[in-house]
């Protein structure tokens, strides 16, 4: 029953590697053979993405979970 977490809008993410501005927005990972797409950060300078360590883990679990009950 999760829902979308708070978003803090006070907080300005900038890139660690060029200090572009970032921006949020989908981006495809892999994880076990299986493709998905996650919401996150990505640099509009330099274009690194940013994938916060929660969520992607989290999302990870989510597709384990989803693999075992095939
Ligand atoms: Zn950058």
């Amino acid at each position: 029953m999760n829902k979308t977490p708070k978003q803090t809008e006070k907080t300005a993410w900038k890139c660690g590697k060029c200090g572009g501005e970032l921006e949020r927005g989908l981006v495809k990972a892999s994880y076990l053979g299986n493709d998905f797409e996650v919401e996150e950060l990505k640099c509009l300078n330099c274009g690194i993405v940013l994938i916060t360590e929660e969520l992607a883990l989290g999302k990870m679990f989510e597709v384990e979970q989803s693999l075992e009950d095939k």
